[in-house]
């Protein structure tokens, strides 16, 4: 696997790392699990990085020198994509090793893949994570260039499978890009169900320092104007019931300052700024206690490819209020286990918060329903439609 921007043991919830690090670090240990061996490639982010980190069984982390020794802006690593390659080619070639298939993440890793391809002669797929053309066509935050764009087109076009995890995904990849659907492959994400699962709501409270009459309302992610979080922030000063709300959020790194204090203010514009509190970045090993506090989290994104935190959220029997992106809005039924809304307005986002805030107590069954219907999306299944699909890949390209 070739993930070169974003380190998949990075610092999650930081700018540039968040769900795409995670689906190569978990999926990465699933298929070794299954007794394949996955080496996962990225560059060094960091001088003390290690050159080789175990990722499970048979799996690990191999960090390339490509570029300064620390985190760059996405775009600034594209011009050390011939360097990364040269460098993945070279240990390669030191250690002996032979792969059979490629799988790049996020279009700078499918310009390496392309590389690496034609000279393996092996077959390449691809997960975007995001789509440059439909970020551009929501007009949301910084627009994407051109580069990135036309080498998405070309690979949408030229690599043996395209990996999606939804059918809307599908949808929008054959109509921007052109891809035939034959060539799009549906895999839904997975959640780590051991990590995150239910338990009881008044101890995580506890843990948490926060009264068990507290209204807790969540948001988890990076800090990015296409997450929609001024728009939270909008709807939560429409709620009527001011009696101890709380809103946190958890995400952002110092390379996310500039939209916090941005945040920050328009808290204070609205007059919520003691309703709010900004954690930074949490271990995603301390998140469970988070979900499981909660009365609810929001997902108010403009965009989400799949959208981990709302699966998060459901394993741990938290009901969500999602925009109708990503993977949520077909996995959540409706009232049971949140809302779905059609746009993240802020009063449609406050007033399906505000039904789950004066909901009666659950009873533990919708919590189960929740977490039941979260245990399909397990890592182990991902890993096993994913083989399935580079079998018949590699059975075609060598037919
Ligand atoms: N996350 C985390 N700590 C944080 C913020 C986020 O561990 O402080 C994790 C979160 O658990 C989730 C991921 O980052 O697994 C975000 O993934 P998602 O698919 O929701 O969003 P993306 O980053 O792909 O936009």
């Amino acid at each position: 696997m070739i993930c070169a921007h974003s380190c998949p043991v990075g610092k999650l919830g930081a700018k540039d790392t968040g769900g795409m690090s995670v689906y190569v670090r978990e999926l990465a240990r699933e298929l070794a699990r299954c007794g394949h061996a996955v080496d996962v490639y990225t560059r060094v982010h960091d001088p003390n990085d290690a050159q080789i980190i175990p990722l499970g069984d048979d799996a690990r982390l191999i960090h390339l020198r490509a570029g300064e020794d620390s985190v760059i802006d996405k775009l600034d690593v594209f011009p050390h994509l011939p360097e990364f390659t040269r460098q993945l080619e070279s240990f390669r070639k030191q250690n002996n090793l032979h792969y059979d298939l490629i799988y790049s993440h996020y279009w700078l890793s499918g310009w390496v893949g392309k590389q690496l391809q034609r000279r393996w002669d092996v077959p390449h797929l691809i997960m975007f994570h995001t789509l440059g053309a439909l970020k551009n066509a929501i007009g949301i935050g910084e627009g994407e260039p051109w580069i990135r764009v036309e080498t998405e087109k070309y690979l949408a076009r030229s690599c043996h499978r395209v990996i999606v995890a939804t059918e809307k995904e599908k949808r929008d990849i054959a109509f921007y890009y052109g891809t035939p659907e034959a060539s799009i492959a549906v895999i839904p994400c997975g959640v780590n169900l051991e990590l995150f699962r239910p338990y009881q709501k008044e101890k995580a409270r506890q843990q948490l320092g926060l009264d068990g009459k507290d209204r807790t309302i969540l948001f988890v992610g990076r800090i990015d104007p296409l997450k929609g979080i001024d728009k939270l922030l909008a709807a939560l000063a429409l709620i009527g019931i001011r009696d101890r709300l709380r809103l946190f959020i958890i995400g952002g790194d110092e390379n996310s300052r500039r939209e916090i204090e941005r945040l920050k203010k328009l808290s204070r514009d609205l007059r919520i700024q003691e309703l709010v509190t900004f954690l930074g970045l949490i271990k995603q090993t301390e998140l469970p206690v988070y979900y499981n506090a909660a009365d609810l989290c929001v997902v108010p994104s403009y965009y989400e490819s799949f959208g981990l935190v709302a699966l998060e959220s459901l394993a741990c029997g938290t009901p969500v209020v999602t925009t109708r992106v990503g993977g949520a809005e077909s996995i959540i039924r409706q009232g049971d286990m949140g809302y779905v809304v059609d746009s993240n307005n802020p009063a449609q986002l406050a007033q399906k918060m505000e039904l789950l805030l004066t909901r009666p107590e659950d009873n533990g069954r919708q919590a189960g329903a929740m977490r039941a219907l979260a245990e399909k999306f397990s890592w182990s299944n991902v890993a096993r439609k994913l083989t399935r699909e580079c079998r018949a890949v590699r059975k075609s390209y060598f037919a």
